[in-house]
């Protein structure tokens, strides 16, 4: 895997929509279906790792059910990601996170 590039200057930017590296859905006990996704940088190539929930209305079956299949919803099939590879960028502002990339990831 290509490594995470250091000298690569903070900016707010568009990059190409991706396609999640590792995609985990579950309920959470409060009847919440959670996402979590993992991406990688267009630009920088660091590791981004994004959680979006959402609450299903009607019955469920309760937390924890591994061998249950979770359709998961058109709404949470789309997440915009911004950079949040961990390395400090150089001109970054502080307060801001990763190298100011923003993307969109599709779930498979
Ligand atoms: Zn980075
Ligand atoms: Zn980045």
């Amino acid at each position: 895997m290509a490594e995470h590039d250091d000298s690569l200057l903070w900016q707010v930017e568009w990059t190409p929509t991706q396609t999640a590296v590792d995609t985990d859905v579950r309920r959470t006990p409060d009847g919440a279906l959670a996402v979590t996704a993992r991406s990688i940088c267009a630009a920088c190539r660091g590791n981004t790792v994004r959680r979006v929930r959402k609450v299903i209305p009607g019955p469920h079956k309760g937390a924890g059910r591994e061998q249950e299949h979770i359709e998961i919803p058109t709404d949470l099939r789309e997440i915009t990601f911004i950079c949040d590879c961990g390395h400090q960028h150089p001109d970054r502002p502080p307060g801001e996170l990763g190298c100011g990339r923003y993307w969109r990831v599709e779930l498979p």
